[in-house]
């Protein structure tokens, strides 16, 4: 058993208190998702959590993942076992589509069951997480002979999935993707070349490992208008579609990292000898647009990441807290050293924050379901638009505040935190992944300030500004027992001053703009997961403890917004000068 206890009132509050389940639930082809059905699901994947998943997180940071010299991968003891009794309760099959074996649940139900599993391990919580990724792509994009062979063994985990994107040279810049496809007389193609950072690209998991390829065909066009997106198998399937001859894709070697030591990140080689069969996703020169498709659901699973392992680090701080004693209380006893108000600070610091990050992800999951399946289209126009401003957000804020947590959680056990003994300090480096990859941070503001604040010429961001502003109202009318009128003020100032540098930034010239990009999206998240915060207070049979959590987090994070703005407007012309002038060689 591990010390993990998936907070399931707390998950369910969001759901329903925060996010609208029932309201999603609703929607054509949810039929049979019932509240009933619902609970007894996350209740049972709190259950998995807790007793397969959370005991096996240790060794993996300590054992990690292996790489033999025959090419093979091998993880950490337990971790075949965990996955066989995940593929055999069919989680991976949750939210997946019913014609190929899924259980067609909402996102929102996915996110909070992602949410448990990562808390339990975010390095074996990669590999379905890959997974899930190529069967989105291969639902939207792949031709029914595809779909027909690699969905269902996807979706049921019987066989994982990989997404291979980087290169050495091509990291944030796809466009600069080197790895070639030929076109083969047969309709398959030859593909080869070198990807980097692949996750769990080899393992000893499952039989088969169904690699998305992006590559260039002979005469495609320069930069990322000329990428395609290919099915590459590690074993080709027979003619009864079980895994054949060994394809010829390799992995060369794995790294050695910070963090999730367990998540095997592999050097891929493709066509060492022949060239790795592969075949065409949809068409040659579009692979760019399929992935920016998925890339919503992907981002938003890295920043439940973030949210994730904030929760473990804080379960872990506070059980610590309370038992170790350093030190009196203001009374004068000897005291466990949550009693002293520093302590307690940081406690509840990360105890609302992960409650606010976690309203923004669960929202953002909310979003994602209605703008696939809402009936009118303009409420799906709207959604698609939602969802498109709160991925950045959720990504790049829920991860950087994961970090940030996990260091105060860390902080919490003192000089202990920084020894291994204790665990505290894996959740610190596990982290510290989440804003690198699917996208860096900085990358995920850029997104923010061209393509999502272009939506509508700044309409979808007013839009949300706009809901965070009924919620000012709102707090204005609730009960002054409530105690709720700081969160109204600090919610109203945020939203005052986030509008402002929204306005700003349309008019600013681009470079301006993007210099100005991190620090905006960081009060637009900021803004929208305390009104995210304030509307779970507001809520009907809402507990007085959500009142301190959204006092707590709007007197503590939200006051700090609009000091924010200057460090969109201003230090433009500063960053362009300093390339040539204090950080010029
Ligand atoms: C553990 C791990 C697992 C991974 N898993 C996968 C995987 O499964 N599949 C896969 O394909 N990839 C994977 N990656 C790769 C990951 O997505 C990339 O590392 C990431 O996209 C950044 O690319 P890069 O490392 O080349 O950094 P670079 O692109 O070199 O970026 C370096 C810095 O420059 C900044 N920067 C770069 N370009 C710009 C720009 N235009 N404007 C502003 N700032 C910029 C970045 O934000 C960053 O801070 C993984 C990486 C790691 C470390």
């Amino acid at each position: 058993m591990s010390d993990l206890r998936v907070d399931l009132d707390e998950i369910k509050f969001n759901l329903r208190g925060v996010a609208d389940l029932d309201g999603v639930a609703a929607l054509p082809g949810f039929e049979h998702v019932e509240a009933d059905l619902v609970d007894d699901l996350l209740a049972e994947a709190a259950r998995f959590a807790e007793e397969v998943i959370a005991p096996l997180n240790r060794d993996g940071d300590l054992i990690g993942a292996r790489h033999g010299d025959d090419g093979q991968v091998v993880t950490t003891p337990g971790f075949a076992a965990a996955y066989a009794a995940y593929v055999e309760a069919g989680w991976g099959a949750v939210t997946a589509d019913p014609d190929y074996g899924g259980g067609g649940f909402p996102h929102l139900v996915g996110a909070a069951i992602e949410e448990m599993i990562t808390t339990a391990s975010m390095a074996w919580s990669l590999c379905p997480l890959l997974t899930q990724g190529a069967v989105a792509l291969l639902s939207a994009f792949g031709s029914g002979e595809q779909k027909a062979l690699y969905l269902p063994r996807l979706v049921s985990g019987e066989w994982t999935g990989t997404m291979n994107l980087t290169e050495p040279e091509a990291g944030s810049d796809l466009g600069a993707v080197t790895t070639r496809a030929v076109p083969r007389p047969d309709g398959s193609y030859r593909l080869t070349g070198t990807k980097i950072f692949i996750t769990y690209g080899e393992h000893d998991l499952a039989p088969n490992i169904v690699h998305m390829v992006l590559a260039r065909t002979p005469g495609a066009p320069p930069g990322t208008k000329g990428l395609s997106c290919f099915i590459v198998p590690k074993h080709l399937p027979d003619s009864d579609g079980e895994p054949g001859a060994r394809n010829d894709v390799r992995c060369v070697s794995i790294e050695h990292k910070l963090g999730i030591h367990a998540s095997p990140t592999c050097v891929m080689s493709y066509g060492d000898g022949d060239g790795a069969v592969g075949w065409l996703i949809g068409a040659e020169n579009d692979g760019m647009r399929y992935m920016f498709k998925m890339m919503n659901l992907a981002r938003l699973s890295v920043g439940l990441e973030g949210v994730a392992i904030a929760e473990r680090s804080y379960q872990q701080a506070l059980a610590y807290a309370r038992q170790r004693r350093q030190g009196r209380a203001p009374g004068g006893e000897p005291a466990a050293i949550i009693e002293h108000p520093d302590v307690a600070r940081m406690l509840l610091d990360m105890r609302s924050t992960i409650c606010a990050m976690r309203g923004l992800a669960y929202r953002n999951a909310e979003a994602l379901d209605r703008a696939g399946r809402e009936p009118d289209p303009d409420a799906r126009r709207a959604a698609d638009e939602r969802a498109a401003l709160l991925t950045p957000l959720t990504k790049a804020w829920a991860t950087d505040t994961g970090c940030e947590l996990a260091g105060v959680g860390l902080q919490v056990h003192g000089g202990m935190g920084y020894v291994e003994e204790t665990g505290s300090a894996q959740h610190y480096r596990d982290a510290r992944i989440a804003p690198i990859y699917e996208g860096t941070n900085g990358i995920q503001a850029i997104d923010l300030v061209s393509r999502k604040l272009a939506i509508r010429d700044g309409g979808a961001a007013a839009d949300l500004l706009s809901d965070a502003a009924a919620t000012v109202e709102a707090l204005a009318a609730a009960d002054r027992r409530a105690g709720l009128d700081p969160v109204r003020r600090h919610l109203r100032a945020a939203v005052t001053a986030t509008a402002q540098a929204t306005r700003w930034l349309l008019r600013a010239s681009p470079e301006a703009r993007l210099a100005g990009a991190a620090p905006y999206l960081e009060m637009l998240a900021v803004t929208t997961a305390g009104a995210a915060l304030a509307d779970g207070a507001l809520a009907r049979g809402s507990a007085a403890d959500r009142a301190v959590l959204a006092r707590f987090f709007a007197s503590n994070r939200l006051a700090r917004v609009p000091g924010r703005l200057a460090a969109v407007t201003e230090p433009g012309p500063d960053l362009a000068a300093a390339t040539r002038g204090v950080l010029a060689g």
